[in-house]
């Protein structure tokens, strides 16, 4: 399976066009858009917190979770700073590009051990994670030029 990181124009063709404006530097994503788009849901391995997370993705982050639950993966999980600072949903503008929205803004990537994998750094994710993440055709994000290691996100299969 390969996968490649989906363009802009093909990032609008499968989740649409944000509906949002621009408060005071902040992204405000339209209220018609979030309830059409955003679900709270409870993933395996999660305790309590329900993460925001864009309808089209809950199935493949259900199946995700489950197999990293079912191969014993979970203690390589921290369930605390996932729950507070990682996670889909969350519109903002890009880490690597301060004009260009982040693809958070439509809940669709998942930010996995934030604290551990840190934007910029090498991080220390799990293999078998990004393996589980890859073979469900998600890229991982910390082998980029600007590395994001916590960053998982639905790619475009290409063969
Ligand atoms: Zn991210």
């Amino acid at each position: 399976m390969i996968r490649k990181i989906m363009s802009d124009l093909e990032w609008e063709a499968k989740f649409g066009k944000l509906g949002f404006h621009i408060e005071n530097g902040k992204v405000i994503v339209s209220p018609e858009w979030e309830q059409s788009n955003i679900v709270s849901f409870l993933l395996p391995i999660f305790i309590e917190h329900k993460f925001q997370v864009n309808r089209n993705v809950v199935t493949d982050l259900v199946k995700i979770f489950t197999q990293i639950e079912q191969q014993g993966l979970d203690k390589y999980i921290d369930i605390k700073d996932t729950e507070l600072n990682g996670g889909c949903y969350c519109p903002r503008f890009s880490k690597a590009n301060r004009t260009k929205l982040s693809r958070h803004s439509w809940g669709v990537p998942f930010d996995l051990n934030p604290t551990s994998n840190q934007y910029g750094t090498k991080g220390a994710m799990s293999p078998e994670i990004i393996k589980i993440f890859n073979d469900n055709g998600w890229c991982w994000f910390g082998d980029l030029e600007h590395p994001d290691p916590m960053h998982f996100e639905l790619a475009k299969i290409v063969g």
